[in-house]
């Protein structure tokens, strides 16, 4: 493991930091300002913004070819721009799905004519892209999805439901898998493609959340129609497609938790007075701090280790799955903790200081722990593919998908 930057690297950061601090607030203590809810319409308006101001200075995707306006520049560069972009108080979160997952997806199936078109908008933020992979009946399983896409001349014809798609509702296009044959086994008979969210037929309702924010849909597909031409690898081979989308969104480890770490929560110990005087002083309180220490300096190192990887332009393994398996709970106990430290004053985000960065983290944790793999998915695969565990039982991997029952 290398805790330091190569001399590459380190220059890399002075001039991250050089054009951040010239283009950018950094964050004092404000923390919760920019993270609150991204379905504020203003919010996506400055997020736009800062992504065009990123593209044009060439570091709005640096792994990307030069051709389509990245830097071809190494994983590793591209971690340590967002480890210093996350110090200041910039609108993000709107363009990691399309950017992450959509778009290198298009560069691996789509024709270059469709790249000439759709990569430069969605790099600047003219355009947002959206994943519509889960359903009703089908998430952590997403090989046993329902909508259905039919052949109709030249084109194809959509029917069915997707649900929880992120930002579904401010998306421009969005990439779906769909069944295509269901007369084969599951993973054989799906079918990728791309497709405007505008489109007649698609409609988005976005889901009220206990937070009060709707970051999230439920998308219908009524007789959508597409051209051929919009499909994403060959018929039948969309779950080679989604495998890439999934692979891509593996190389999030390297970001920033999006958690407030245990030194926030030792100052709200240190302003909150128990019976028995400062709760920072409190033994209960002490020992419930120092485990969350101690996990979050696992965490740190376990991030160095996939760090060190990338750095020697290495694939991070599945052991990066163990980031989210410990980050995910951890998140939603300190917020959990936090709150009830605060007393009843702890949902009261408003007038409480703490209160409303806690709140968030807590109400956020859960579907943290859901999202890009919930926690006994994570556990399959570090059970499987770290520890070489036998298999989970898959009944129903060579079974026809019109056989299955239920
Ligand atoms: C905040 C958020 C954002 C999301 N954004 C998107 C998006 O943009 N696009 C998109 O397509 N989807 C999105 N999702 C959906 C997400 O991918 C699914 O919710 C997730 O994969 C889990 O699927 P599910 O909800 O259907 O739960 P299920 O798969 O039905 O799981 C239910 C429970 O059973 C457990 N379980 C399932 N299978 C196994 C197994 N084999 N072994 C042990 N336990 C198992 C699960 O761990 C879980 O506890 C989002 C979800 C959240 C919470």
């Amino acid at each position: 493991m290398d805790f330091n930057d190569t001399p590459e690297e380190a220059a890399f950061r002075k001039e991250v930091r050089a054009w951040l601090d010239a283009n950018a607030t950094r964050k004092i203590d404000d923390k919760a300002s920019f993270r609150a809810r991204n379905d504020d319409p203003e919010l996506l308006t400055k997020a736009k913004a800062w992504q065009d101001k990123k593209a044009k200075a060439g570091y709005a995707r640096i792994t990307w070819p030069k051709e389509y306006g990245g830097r071809g520049g190494s994983p590793i560069l591209q971690v340590i721009y967002q480890q210093e972009e996350a110090n200041y108080l910039v609108p993000l979160g709107f363009f990691d799905i399309g950017l992450g997952m959509c778009i290198p997806t298009m560069m691996a199936y789509a024709a270059p004519e469709h790249l000439k078109r759709y990569v430069k908008p969605a790099l600047h933020g003219d355009e947002v892209w959206c994943q519509l992979f889960s359903e009703p009946a089908a998430g952590s399983d997403v090989a046993g999805i329902r909508t259905k896409a039919e052949r109709d001349g030249d084109g194809w014809v959509i029917n069915g439901q997707k649900v929880w798609t992120s930002g579904a509702h401010y998306s421009d296009y969005g990439i779906i898998i769909t069944r295509t044959d269901p007369s084969v086994p599951k993973h054989q008979g799906l079918t990728m493609f791309f497709l405007s969210m505008k489109a007649p037929g698609v409609e988005v309702r976005p889901i009220k959340q206990m937070s009060g924010g709707a970051n999230f849909n439920e998308v219908f597909f009524t007789n959508v129609r597409i051209p051929d031409s919009q499909r994403l690898g060959n018929v039948g081979e969309g779950w080679k497609a989604a495998l890439t989308t999934l692979m891509n969104e593996r190389l999030a480890v390297g970001m920033p938790s999006g958690g407030l770490d245990v030194d926030e929560l030792m100052e709200l110990a240190r302003d909150t007075d128990l019976e028995d005087g400062p709760a920072i002083r409190n033994q209960q309180v002490r020992s419930k701090i120092a485990d969350w220490y101690v996990q979050q300096q696992g965490l740190k190192l376990t991030r160095y280790r996939t760090l060190t990887a990338l750095s020697k332009g290495q694939t991070p393994g599945p052991e990066s799955s163990i980031i989210k398996i410990v980050a995910a709970p951890k998140m939603q106990d300190m917020g959990a903790f936090a709150m009830e430290l605060m007393g009843p004053g702890g949902i009261m985000k408003e007038e409480v200081p703490h209160a409303a960065g806690f709140q968030a983290q807590w109400i956020g944790g859960a579907g943290f722990r859901i999202a890009g793999g919930t926690d006994e998915i994570l556990r399959n695969i570090v059970a499987e593919r770290v520890l070489g565990m036998p298999a989970d039982v898959r009944v129903d991997k060579d079974v026809p998908f019109n056989k299955l029952k239920g």
